[in-house]
């Protein structure tokens, strides 16, 4: 193949041009410090807050309810560790988070670390496809309960969670509500009213704006303890200089996102299943229904996913095994181990996550290599 095609999205996305274009202006002519009262100033100050506006719309929250941060995983740190020390301040008494089993490593860490710092942690077990059971969930609650936080679309393989669901059980409860978003963000309907949610994680970078920026948004109703003290910036949940392009490439990632495009991905994913689905001994891991429209991720009985990768590298085209965090270190996903996956169908795992930039000519051409690979290597 002549042309590259990446099809490693879930791990991060190419930056759209006109989110480049509009982040511009706030590392040259436009670099002000918002925090300062003069003109220069003022002009980043409302460049932020009109970023602040667009990304709170986007999930039916206030702007005042945004926290910019470096990116999803200092979001996560924030919700949790935020919350728990609050608490503990407070003596509340209430030190129990419930969590489940295929989070992303920067809640699953987050919690084992809070586990050190006398936190009670249930990690709930999901079905085969990856869907958390909302009768345990309710079961496990307690009175020492604080918090409930669940992943919305999962990065391995593609789950949607009904958070709905969850909100109403937290609701009822009387306990805090957190959702992981990054990589359902602008792809599944995320209404903070709508699903109860206190506390959402959000990011840039999977949604083609720049790394290194995030978004937490926190309900007004609540106090966290801040992670990081100094000047008082971001309501003192975070201070620091704001990165005022970054919000603002943000902001455009969000603006430009629409539903129509989704769709595509959508057509697009489905026709990469059924064409991996042609070839015998292959399984699809995760929910045919509700599931993440860029997300496939699928086992070739007998294939190596890490040799497929290799081979499919050497083509231009480049997928995943696991998730991007885990693939440098030795370890086996807790996702593919938490939804059954015997060895076997673990190693022969492969994921592959798209994006709008995707064509149908780039998804027909890796059906076919994949193909032909796939019938080498087990040749062998
Ligand atoms: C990418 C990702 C993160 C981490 O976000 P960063 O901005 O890279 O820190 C957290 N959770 C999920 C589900 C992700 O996909």
């Amino acid at each position: 193949m002549d042309k590259e095609v990446y099809l490693d999205n879930s791990a991060t996305t190419a930056v759209d041009g006109r989110v480049f274009e509009a982040m511009k202006p706030y590392f040259s002519e436009k670099y002000g410090n918002p925090s300062s009262v003069h003109k220069k100033g003022q002009e980043a100050r409302d460049a932020l807050e009109d970023s602040r506006e667009k990304i709170a719309k986007e999930i039916k929250a206030n702007s005042d309810e945004i926290v910019f941060t470096s990116g999803g995983t200092e979001s996560n740190n924030l919700a949790l560790k935020g919350l728990f020390l609050s608490e503990k301040k407070a003596n509340s008494g209430k030190n129990h988070i419930i969590t489940t089993k295929i989070e992303h490593d920067s809640i699953l860490e987050v919690c084992k670390w809070l586990e050190s710092q006398g936190a009670e942690i249930t990690y709930l077990d999901v079905d085969k496809e990856g869907f958390i059971d909302t009768e345990q969930l309710e079961k496990v609650i307690k009175s020492n309960t604080l918090l409930v936080s669940i992943i919305h679309g999962n990065n391995e393989i593609g789950t949607v969670q009904d958070l709905e669901e969850v909100g109403r059980i937290c609701k009822e409860k009387k306990v805090f509500f957190h959702t992981d978003a990054c990589q359902s963000f602008t792809k599944e309907e995320l209404s903070v009213k709508k699903y109860n949610l206190d506390l959402v994680t959000l990011n840039a970078h999977k949604i083609h704006g720049p790394k290194g920026i995030g978004a937490l948004y926190v309900n007004k109703k609540f106090d966290l303890v801040p992670l990081q003290h100094g000047g008082g910036h971001e309501k003192s949940l975070r201070s620091g200089t704001e990165n005022v392009a970054c919000a603002v490439g943000f902001a455009k990632a969000v603006e430009i996102s629409n539903k129509q495009e989704i769709e595509e991905i959508r057509k697009l994913r489905d026709k990469l299943i059924e064409g991996f689905l042609e070839i015998k001994d292959t399984k699809l891991n995760g929910p045919k229904e509700n599931r993440l429209a860029n997300n496939v991720n699928i086992s070739f009985f007998g294939v190596e996913g890490e040799a497929l990768e290799t081979y499919l590298e050497q083509k231009g085209i480049y997928v995943s095994t696991g998730s991007a965090c885990q693939s440098n270190k030795d370890k086996e996903s807790h996702v593919l181990n938490a939804i059954g996956l015997d060895e076997d169908e673990l190693e022969a795992s492969l994921r592959i996550s798209l994006s709008k930039f995707n064509t149908e000519e780039g998804v027909q051409a890796v059906v076919k290599e994949i193909k032909e690979i796939v019938g080498k290597l087990r040749a062998f």
